[in-house]
């Protein structure tokens, strides 16, 4: 008899790595400005008590979800959802911000290498078709962290909005 929280666990890596594989996914825009989509923020709500557990994850896709016009709207979002859903917002593991910047979507997830040149040849995961790589060797050096997502990701029933 699985529990709740031994749901909870067997889903975590998977849901660690949405935001991540997601953003590397296609050259997505903020989606409140134009500027390029820098972060992704997740929240979800979970069914994980019935006897088919779900869970469904809203991935936000924005410039900067920490300073700005922008993060005040996603703020003011994620707490719209949060009392309607009773899911606490999730934000990004604050990564030392420090003037540098996450990396931008649809660059190799692996080494982040944000040239015009070499986000034109990106291809995706053979597996999944989701995430980019920009070469083979990028690739093989992500699997650990990607196999998760990868195996997992067919039982998704994917809304894009
Ligand atoms: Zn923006
Ligand atoms: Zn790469
Ligand atoms: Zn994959």
């Amino acid at each position: 008899m699985y529990t709740v929280s031994d749901r909870r666990n067997a889903i975590r890596p998977y849901v660690l790595s949405i935001q991540i594989d997601l953003k590397h996914n296609r050259p997505w825009r903020c989606e409140f400005c134009t500027k390029f989509a820098r972060e992704s923020v997740w929240m979800t709500s979970e069914w994980l008590q019935l006897k088919t557990p779900s869970m469904v994850s809203y991935v936000h896709l924005v410039c900067n979800s920490e300073i700005g016009e922008c993060a005040q709207t996603l703020s003011a979002i994620n707490s719209e959802m949060q009392s309607l859903a009773g899911a606490p917002p999730r934000p990004l593991p604050k990564l030392s911000r420090n003037g540098t910047k996450y990396p931008m979507a649809a660059s190799c997830v692996n080494c982040n290498n944000e040239a015009k040149e070499s986000r034109k040849h990106l291809k995706q995961c053979n597996r999944c078709k989701i995430t980019r790589y920009c070469s083979t060797d990028c690739q093989r050096a992500d699997w650990a962290r990607h196999k998760v997502f990868c195996k997992t990701v067919k039982e998704v029933k994917w809304v894009w909005a």
